[in-house]
């Protein structure tokens, strides 16, 4: 079991974007410990997505690849990797580098004050007006239908004990949510704030349609 696993959905990331990703974690985790191992999802990607997490895996002894039949949405590839993310502790982020490896260690001591799960509260967020604007709309109709107080500066990037994945796991609805889940399923929740990366290439994979079919 090792101390820490990574569990990152990947949808049409860049061979260097990813090969980037498992660099800068592995600098940053092994702060922390040498204990560790990165589960990389590819969500039916349509690039070479595959190709590239098969060679990571291949070479890189702590990178495992695993690939869905078909593209369903960061949540459930998200589930994927929880299913075999096998970490004392288990780091949720993005692929796509806006999430910040560097802040992982943080994130970790954190979680040591004592919770199960803490997110990040993204400090910058430089994404375009418009895609703000859509954002915020998300929030607002996501918080009216759920009666929950989602907060709008959380993504994925988050920390969360093996307890809180196991209780994760048994939640199997199709249709995911995966702050929501973890939010059900109850524990101690901390957060921390840190900074976002802007895209480091290309666009969102998400028009405003897709991210509520995918999200609720
Ligand atoms: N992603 C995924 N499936 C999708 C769309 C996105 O697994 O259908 C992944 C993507 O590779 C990234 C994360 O989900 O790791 C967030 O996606 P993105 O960066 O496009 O969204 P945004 O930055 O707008 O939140
Ligand atoms: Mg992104």
């Amino acid at each position: 079991m090792p101390e820490i696993s990574v569990v990152a959905p990947v949808y049409n990331q860049r061979a260097e974007t990813l090969a980037e990703l498992v660099r800068r974690l592995s600098i940053s985790i092994s702060a922390v410990t040498e204990d560790f191992d990165i589960v990389l999802v590819d969500d039916g990607s349509v690039n070479d997505a595959w190709m590239v997490i098969s060679n990571l895996a291949r070479t890189d002894p702590k990178v495992r690849g695993f690939r869905l039949a078909r593209n369903f949405g960061q949540h459930v590839a998200i589930t994927a990797g929880l299913d075999h993310a096998d970490g004392n502790w288990v780091v949720v982020m993005d692929a796509d580098l806006q999430d910040r490896p560097e802040v992982i260690p943080e994130l970790y001591a954190k979680a040591q004050e004592g919770y199960d799960v803490v997110f990040v509260n993204r400090a910058q967020r430089p994404e375009s007006f418009i895609y703000r604007m859509v954002a915020a709309f998300f929030y607002l109709i996501l918080n009216a239908l759920s009666g929950q107080d989602y907060n709008r500066l959380q993504g994925n990037f988050s920390i969360v004990s093996a307890n809180a994945v196991r209780a994760f796991r048994l939640l199997r609805e199709p249709g995911r949510f995966y702050g929501g889940i973890l939010r059900w399923v109850g524990f101690r929740h901390g957060s921390i704030t840190a900074a976002h990366a802007a895209r480091d290439a290309g666009q969102t994979s998400y028009s405003f349609i897709k991210r509520v079919r995918f999200a609720v």
